[in-house]
């Protein structure tokens, strides 16, 4: 069986006949032609069979969703205008009035906010459960979970849960887990072969903003499944939302797939070794990455991706007591290789200073720290520039 970067560059595709280029054509329709009315009564819609109106399908995202399914290792896949649509779309079409959903309390904020939101409105329960703790899943999961969200790691604070724990206990109880895999990107770990025994978590989301696009440029996201009846299940729903993508960024993405991996080892390799440099600063009291063993969670980062040593390009640092918050804003702002903007994944590297205290239910697990927290998400720059740039705005401190 040969590794997914193989198989994202080499992926059966149809050509039109008698051209073979390194990309698939740039497909774009809302009408699709019916050679006559029978073609047109027996359309499907639901399977790749054929095509029939362009928010069900083109050539072009039919070879993105094949090629994504593949990467991590599901057998379908739904595309989104973002990775916060894949995931409302997730939401929406598994929850219903009475039920309740459950958060880990590292979420990614956006996922809280429509629990919150929309979902309240709609009659459904959200609960936080502690990432760290299984038991706390456990105690949480009532006749009334239908799902849970899982985030490895969450993307500000970087914790790292036990996923294969947390999966097996939603497994288990029937309830549908979730994960937003969208650190791991389906190259340091594989969602649905948890410690290589052919299982894991039921659905995959992933925004594909992030290292898929790789350029800061393109917004989208997917939905990977394994199991058909609950792909299908995501798909009508998905039908009834009316979500589509546009094909130029399905193309961007296409194109920007094939050097992922060595995209994402590189940002990987980058992030760990100015991670460890600033874990020496004394100005620092924490940095939060999970290949550092005293990062919350390491062993478990250890345990699921030990075997293809891979982590994003993403950690945070908790500034010591000292320095107020005016302080760690002067030293971002003092940053300029490193541009203060949000998302992740592109070639640029990017700060944001966060407030935890606002962000994070005490009542669920304490947050240890009590220094200001900035987020680091590594680009494709030159590691020692973008160390020089830390060093000359610490300084400044
Ligand atoms: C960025 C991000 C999303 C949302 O992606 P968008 O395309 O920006 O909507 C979801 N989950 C995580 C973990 C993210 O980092």
């Amino acid at each position: 069986m040969s590794k997914p970067i193989t198989d994202l560059i080499h992926h059966p595709y149809t050509p039109p006949s008698s051209f073979e280029a390194p990309q698939g054509g740039v497909y774009k329709a809302s009408t699709v032609f019916f050679k006559d009315v029978a073609a047109m009564r027996a359309r499907d819609w639901k399977t790749k069979a054929g095509y029939t109106y362009g928010l069900h399908g083109t050539p072009t995202t039919f070879v993105l969703e094949e090629r994504l399914a593949a990467l991590e290792g599901g057998s379908d896949c739904l595309l989104a205008p973002s990775g916060l649509a894949a995931i409302s779309l997730v939401s929406l079409a598994l929850l219903k009035t009475g039920d309740e959903v459950l958060l880990p309390d590292n979420v990614y904020g956006p996922n809280k906010a429509l629990a919150a939101g929309e979902l309240a409105n709609y009659g459904i329960t959200h609960r936080l459960y502690n990432a760290l703790d299984p038991s706390d899943l456990a105690a949480k999961l009532s006749p009334r979970t239908r799902l849970v969200w899982i985030e490895a790691a969450g993307s500000v604070t970087m914790e790292f849960p036990d996923v294969s724990a947390l999966a097996s206990l939603c497994r288990e109880r029937g309830v549908t887990c979730a994960l937003d895999n969208t650190w791991g990107a389906g190259l340091a770990f594989r969602p649905f072969d948890l410690e290589g025994e052919g299982w894991g978590v039921d659905v995959s989301v992933h925004a594909l903003t992030k290292y898929p696009s790789g350029g800061g440029d393109v917004l989208m996201g997917s939905v990977v499944t394994q199991d058909p009846a609950l792909h299908l299940k995501i798909k009508l729903t998905h039908m009834r939302l009316g979500l589509g993508v546009g094909v130029d960024d399905v193309q961007a993405v296409l194109r920007s797939l094939p050097s992922m991996a060595l995209r994402y080892a590189a940002h990987d390799q980058s992030a760990r070794d100015l991670a460890r440099w600033l874990s020496q600063r004394e100005e620092i009291a924490q940095v939060l990455h999970p290949v550092l063993p005293d990062s919350p969670g390491h062993e478990n980062w250890r345990a699921l991706c030990g075997a293809t040593d891979l982590a994003a390009g993403l950690f945070s640092v908790v500034f010591d007591e000292r320095y107020g918050t005016e302080q760690v804003d002067a030293f971002c702002d003092a940053l300029k290789l490193f541009r203060l903007g949000y998302s992740w994944g592109g070639p640029i590297s990017l700060v944001v200073p966060y407030d935890i205290g606002l962000m994070r239910d005490a009542s669920v697990a304490a947050w240890p720290y009590q220094g200001t927290l900035v987020r680091f998400s590594v680009g494709l720059e030159a590691v020692e520039d973008l160390r020089a740039d830390l060093l000359q705005a610490l300084d400044a401190l």
